[in-house]
């Protein structure tokens, strides 16, 4: 028998702080756990069109010192959990950079090639998701999101959060991840 090749699937790479949730800086602390309006029945939709919901990551707080990785795997969890409580999906994949260049931690002090706007995260997902690429988009709160997709492969669309005004101008702007689904479905 022929091992058929694995049928690609399309994705929707999201960002975690400011796309999902509540952005408050450093983010780890279960109790500034908010699920932002809208996410859920987002996420809902994407599901139900065949999307992959992979989230996306840069965690330097783990590199600086602040908290440590299973505080994140805890925090995404607890995100994930609290998303089905609500009667959204399941999330198909966490990917978090915990890297940083000028991090104190040695293990996690470096120039990685995860942290976006590097592609490595959204690289090893599709890889071990069978992800098509061209047919995916990325969502995020930051140039580095609209960068990372960029370099990967994947349109990306800029869900504009007021904390981080950004700058990319050549990219489809909206103002949440609700309204980003104005471009996808
Ligand atoms: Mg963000
Ligand atoms: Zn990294």
């Amino acid at each position: 028998m022929v091992k058929l090749a694995p049928q690609l699937k399309p994705a929707i790479f999201l960002d975690r702080d400011g796309v999902l949730n509540k952005d408050v800086g450093y983010v780890y602390r279960l109790e500034d756990l908010v699920v932002l309006g809208g996410v859920v029945e987002s996420l809902t939709k994407l599901k139900v069109k065949g999307f992959l919901l992979i989230v996306v990551t840069n965690q330097s707080g783990v590199a600086r010192g602040k908290f440590d990785l299973s505080a994140v795997s805890l925090f995404n969890s607890q995100l994930e959990k609290e998303i089905a409580r609500q009667g959204g999906p399941v999330i198909d994949g966490f990917y978090v950079c915990p890297h940083h260049p000028e991090g104190i931690v040695e293990a996690f002090k470096k120039r990685c090639d995860c942290r976006k706007p590097s592609p490595g995260l959204i690289l090893q997902a599709a890889k071990e998701h069978s992800i098509d690429l061209k047919k995916s988009w990325m969502i995020g709160d930051k140039d580095s999101d609209v960068q990372c997709a960029k370099n990967a492969g994947v349109r990306a669309i800029l869900a504009q959060s007021e904390k981080y005004p950004q700058t990319i101008k050549s990219v489809d702007v909206a103002l949440d991840l609700k309204d980003a689904l104005k471009y996808i479905v």
